[in-house]
This record gives structure tokens, sequence and C-alpha cells, in this order.
């Protein structure tokens, strides 16, 4: 089938407490790690990239794998744009295919941010794509963004109704104690500032800043309202792992398929275990 919005899926999560994997992909390998752990999982899956992994491997690319996914395997398959904060680049990916964008104005002033996100949403609607926003401030790195602790700022229950009936995006990005990258220490989440932004807001929400917070805590915001969980240190991680190992087993290693190749399982395996943690494989049934 061809790549699908995903917002019937994201509003069939939320009624059920469950929640859809999104994995940012960096490359050919990656991509198959995802799509192939989300078939054997028989699972619908979010395969994502950030605007520096367009920069990368180009938009043409990146679309036409993911199409070749869909059509390729009977689950679906969506292909999301995220934290991007160009308009420009937004357009351009739903002119590729994309069936999903997220347009972060979160580095802007209030009244800013509502504008360009009502701006792509006003795009994307006409043509079918579903709109992530993000309100408050996710702390960490994610691809060229840096939002330093001091700057990080957790999404306002009342700003976030007022956000979404201004903007008229489909699913919201919160902030509430995760951060982009690597933990120092354990991830304090702010359970109550979720449910009260649930009870307010009545679109699906998104956990960004997942890698390497505990399953209890995943499970407690997807029945939150968590309905999207954002992967992808933990996917760079083992990626990177398997490939030294490769090189410390046979230094004169020279043969993509093998080092890749061994990346494409390890990146798997933890694709599979994320995607059981969210329950998303209950989805497809009626
Ligand atoms: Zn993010």
């Amino acid at each position: 089938m061809p790549l699908v919005n995903p917002l019937p899926i994201l509003k069939k999560a939320r009624q059920q407490k469950l929640a859809i994997a999104a994995f940012n992909i960096h490359n050919l390998e990656t991509m198959q790690a995802v799509v192939e752990g989300a078939v054997e999982e028989m699972a619908p899956v979010i395969i994502q990239t950030t605007p520096g992994t367009l920069e990368h491997a180009g938009i043409p690319f990146i679309s036409a794998m993911a199409k070749a996914a869909a059509e390729e395997y009977r689950i679906p398959i969506i292909l999301h744009l995220d934290h991007c904060s160009s308009f420009a680049i937004a357009v351009k990916c739903i002119r590729y295919g994309y069936t999903s964008v997220m347009i972060d104005g979160s580095a802007l002033p209030y009244q800013d941010n509502i504008k360009l996100v009502a701006e792509v949403v006003k795009v994307a609607q006409a043509a079918g794509i579903a709109v992530e926003g993000e309100l408050g401030r996710i702390g960490g790195t994610e691809d060229d963004i840096t939002v330093d602790e001091r700057e990080a700022a957790m999404t306002v229950p009342g700003e976030a109704l007022d956000f979404v009936q201004r903007t008229g995006i489909d699913t919201l990005a919160v902030a509430i104690g995760t951060a982009h990258g690597l933990y120092k220490g354990e991830p304090l989440l702010d359970f109550d500032r979720l449910a009260q932004i649930k009870e307010l807001v009545d679109i699906p929400l998104v956990l960004h800043g997942a890698s390497g917070v505990p399953d209890d805590s995943i499970i407690r915001s997807i029945n939150r309202g968590i309905c999207k969980v954002n992967i992808a240190t933990e996917l760079k991680i083992p990626l990177a792992e398997a490939i030294k190992n490769s090189f410390k087993v046979n230094p004169a290693e020279d043969d993509p398929r093998n080092y890749l190749g061994a990346g494409r399982e390890e990146v798997k395996k933890v694709v599979k275990r994320k995607i059981r943690l969210t329950g998303a494989s209950k989805l497809l049934k009626r």
C-alpha cells in the first residue's frame, strides 16, 4: 500500500491507550531495520527524518526508499518529518510524499510559533497530511538544535489548549521532562502535567526524547495520552557499537555489507523491543 497518514491510527491509539513508535533513520540500513522490525512485530510504524538527515541523504532518496518499503510490506508505514523549523522544507517534504510533518516553532515567541504552525497546517491539511506542533521546549540536542537545561520549559496545559485551537494541528509534542540525547541521571517525567494536558486537549500527544526513559515511565505516559513515542538515540548507539565491533573483530574489514549489515541487525532488535513496549501491534487488530 502507499505511505499512510498516521491520524486514524493515532486516534485509535488514544482511545485504546496504546502508542505507535517513531524511529529516526539515517540511511538505507536503518530504514530497513525499522521496517523489518515492524513487519516482524506486525505493527504500524513511523519512519522519521530530521532536516539534517535530509541534507545528508536527500529528500528524493529518503522518500523513494520509504515508498518502496510501504509497497513491499503489508503494514501501515508513515513517513514523518521531525523537528523542522522551515516552512519551505515542510512543503517540499509534503510534495515528495511525506504523510506527516512536524513544524517546530518552539524556539519562537508564542504568537510567532502559532503563525508558522498555522501556515503549515493550511498547506498540509489541503494535501491530507498530518501536522505535529510543539509547545514548551524539550531540552537536549536533536539534529542541529540544542536547548540547554535553563531554556527547556515544560508545556503549560492551558496554553496547550489555546495552541491546538489556534493552529489546527493534528498532534502535539509536549515537554514534560524528557530531553533529546543521553540522560545523565534518570529522567523525571511530570505525569500530572501530562494528564492535565490530555484532559484539556483532545488530540494525540507525542513524547520526544524517549530514548533512555525507563519502560515503566513510557507505559505510564501512554496511559496518560501519549500516542507517539520518538526513538532516535537508542538506535544510533547499537548501530555505532556494531560497526565498531566489526572492525575490532576484523580490522581489515572493508565490505560495507558486513559492517552495516551487522549494525542493521542490532538496530532491528531495539526497534522490535520498543514496538512491543508501545503495544502498537494491537492497533492492527479489529
Ligand atoms: Zn524530538
